[in-house]
């Protein structure tokens, strides 16, 4: 029964992935460790549901199993999304099926005897292109993927008593102590950069994030070197990509690792004193000036609109 499998720990990206490998026309099968996620996924229509039953939380300890799955079923694919463990459970399996893997694919377009993938690489400047013609593994960051639900999808579910791999085993759960930003979901983000002179300048785009109802993002430096927010908060390829409908700069240059973050925003607003500033490039709105003039005037502008 060839086809595309698809696994992710996390509901909305695992139904994200149905919706990718169905664009191949191939039959798609979810993979789940979770019957309660099997329920939920039907709405997605995939072919089929399998339920790993298996002893263990983790999901990587699974991935003997899927590649015995995969072997047996001459499968032709396996996409798992980009999360922590499924990154984890994505080289494992390759792994143990012994075929290639392609990470972070952030496209894929399915022609008929072959599967073309792209990815960005040295930070975000190239985008390699990999041709998949047999088995393969690949992760995909399926965060800005959107599912699509299925109306009256028949779909098969089938659990399947596995046996997880007992070498690594879950002794104890700690909660991160974050605060809470969770820039994924933000509808408008306020990102300040290396621009800022002084931490206590931050008040400024707080004031700015208020008056527009916007998190308050930055730039790696402003969270790693400086450490004057928190590292959730910074943006790029090492950081939260991000997909508000509006995003504002402060003092940001807009050097591709961060662009990398905001480029999916769907209007992007930069303030910045220099005229050469790449950001200007990936800018809708263009603010060429000093931030500590500019930003008081918008937010008295918009206190007052
Ligand atoms: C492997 C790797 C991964 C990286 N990942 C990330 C990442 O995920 N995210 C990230 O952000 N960076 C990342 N970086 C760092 C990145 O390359 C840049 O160095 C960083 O994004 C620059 O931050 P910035 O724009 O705040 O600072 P700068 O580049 O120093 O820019 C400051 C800007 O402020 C402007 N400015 C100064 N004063 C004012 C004023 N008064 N008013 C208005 N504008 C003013 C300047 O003109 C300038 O454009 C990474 C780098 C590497 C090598």
């Amino acid at each position: 029964m060839p086809g595309i499998y698809v696994y992710s720990d996390k509901m909305k990206q695992a139904a994200a992935l149905i919706g990718l490998a169905a664009q191949s026309g191939k039959e798609v099968c979810c993979i789940t460790m979770d019957s309660n996620q099997a329920q939920e996924l039907k709405q997605y229509g995939p072919d089929r549901i399998i339920i790993l039953n298996g002893n263990s939380p983790l999901p990587e300890n699974y991935a003997e199993s899927i590649a015995q799955l995969i072997k047996k079923e001459q499968g032709e694919l396996f996409l798992v999304a980009s999360t922590v463990r499924g990154r984890e459970l994505a080289a494992k399996t390759a792994g143990y099926l012994d075929c290639g893997m392609v990470s972070d694919a952030e496209s894929l377009v399915f022609e008929d005897k072959r599967i073309i993938s792209s990815r960005l690489m040295y930070g975000g400047s190239v985008v390699q292109k990999a041709v998949i013609s047999q088995l393969a593994v690949v992760t995909v960051p399926a965060g800005n993927l959107e599912a699509v639900q299925k109306e009256n999808a028949q779909v098969s579910i089938v659990s399947l008593e596995v046996q997880a791999d007992p070498r690594v085993r879950l002794i104890e759960t700690l909660a991160v102590k974050k605060d809470k930003i969770d820039l994924a979901a933000a509808e408008k983000v306020v990102c300040v950069g290396m621009g800022l002179d002084k931490q206590e300048d931050i008040k400024m785009a707080e004031e700015l994030a208020q008056v527009l109802g916007a998190e308050i993002a930055c730039t790696r430096g402003i969270a790693e070197e400086r450490q004057w927010l928190p590292v959730e908060s910074y943006i790029g390829i090492s950081g939260a990509k991000i997909k508000p409908s509006l995003y504002i700069s402060m003092g940001v240059s807009g050097q591709v690792q961060h662009v990398v973050g905001i480029r999916d925003s769907k209007i992007i607003a930069a303030v910045d004193s220099n005229e050469k500033a790449p950001i200007f490039r990936a800018a809708d709105y263009s603010i060429i000036g000093d931030m500590y003039e500019i930003i008081p005037l918008l937010i008295e502008e918009l206190k007052n609109a």
